[in-house]
């Protein structure tokens, strides 16, 4: 056992179960060895790949879309351009290398990353350097200075704790973390409030607080000083299931084994999220398919441009890319895309 796990290990025996969320946090975002503190997760020699790992293209178009977002809010200069959970830094490379061809945005963005992991931290600032631009960085999206805002967020918000909950017969009990032959074990808790409606026995309810108030802290700041932010993430719009999932060297693995040294994700709720940011005051377009999304704002045409002086082997590679950024078996549909802006403003881009 390692020792966050004998850590947990005590904490349930003299305590009781504790909730999924619970387990969750103290894996990924334990101090000293929460798996996002403690590493570089993501490519090839990691755990997984995201989709501005797998191409350029896209944070390039990513960043044009966050420049025309920018002119619809009439383009306040100076703008910060907020990224939660920016990974290696390559989205937000790959957006400013696009914006160079809109001085007057490029001009006006201020960064801010979000970030807990001080390793990412360190990712990040090597992937500005040569960029002409500075960042700051910040523990949570509270402690972004006011003003008017881009934010992108490319699975930040699977990353964050989630509670399960379990129909049995009438009522619904949370789904518990305890003990079971060796390890930790999923046992049924005391019956609560939380549910869903007309869902079979034994369906799972999954509730993110943490990512609701995000989403609400996020429409806030829409609402009082302009906004418009871009939210990307494996998930649904909403409805039962067992999400939770474990992956180790791009593998599954079982999410309660080994924590944190495996990722633990959660499908995002996209219509929990967007209920919550309607509710504080904002807009919410989508969610989208991210295959649809990428195709409108000019996926193809980019692959096409990219491969036009490329050696044949490029072009295979530019053709896979978009392949799998797009692709409903691939990242297109499993994918989705959601965007919050003000109250009655034009729909962004691509929605
Ligand atoms: N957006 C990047 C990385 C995704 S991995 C990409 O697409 O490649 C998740 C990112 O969120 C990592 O940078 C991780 O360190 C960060 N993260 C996870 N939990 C966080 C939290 N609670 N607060 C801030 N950042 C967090």
């Amino acid at each position: 056992m390692n020792p966050l796990a004998r850590r947990l290990r005590r904490v349930i025996e003299s305590e009781g179960p504790i909730s999924v969320a619970a387990f969750m946090e103290a894996a990924l975002a334990d101090p000293d060895h929460g798996y996002y503190r403690t590493r570089d997760p993501l490519g090839r020699e990691g755990d997984f790949t995201t989709a501005p790992e797998v191409s350029q293209m896209f944070g390039e178009l990513i960043g044009l879309w966050a420049a025309v977002a920018w002119r619809q809010m009439g383009a306040p200069a100076p703008v910060d351009l907020i990224e939660l959970g920016p990974g290696r830094g390559t989205l937000m490379k790959d957006m400013l290398r696009a914006i160079e061809g809109v001085p007057d945005f490029r001009n006006a963005v201020r960064i801010h990353f979000v970030e807990t992991s001080p390793a990412l931290a360190m990712k990040q600032a090597a992937a500005l350097k040569g960029s002409g631009h500075a960042a700051d960085w910040h523990e949570s999206f509270d402690a972004v200075p006011p003003g008017p805002f881009v934010l992108i967020a490319n699975e930040f918000f699977d990353a964050l704790p989630i509670r399960q909950f379990v129909r049995t017969g009438d009522v619904w009990r949370e789904r518990l973390v305890g003990l079971g032959d060796g390890g930790f074990g999923f046992v049924m808790g005391d019956v609560c409030e939380a549910g869903f409606p007309d869902a079979d026995d034994g369906a799972i309810y999954e509730v993110n607080a943490r990512a609701n108030e995000i989403a609400t802290a996020i429409a806030r700041r829409i609402a009082g000083d302009g906004g418009t932010a871009l939210v990307v993430d494996y998930g649904h719009a909403g409805g039962v299931g067992d999400t939770l999932q474990g992956v180790k060297r791009h593998a599954y693995f079982s999410p309660l084994a080994d924590p944190g040294e495996v990722d633990l994700t959660a499908h995002v709720d996209f219509r929990a999220l967007a209920g919550a940011a309607t509710a504080a005051g904002a807009m919410a377009f989508g969610p989208l398919p991210q295959g649809v999304f990428l195709e409108r704002l000019g996926l193809s045409q980019r692959a096409e441009k990219l491969k036009e002086n490329a050696s044949p082997d490029t072009r295979l590679a530019i053709d896979l890319a978009r392949g799998r950024l797009a692709d409903p078996q691939a990242m297109g549909a499993l994918f989705k895309v959601l965007a919050l802006a003000p109250k009655n403003a034009a729909p962004p881009p691509g929605f």
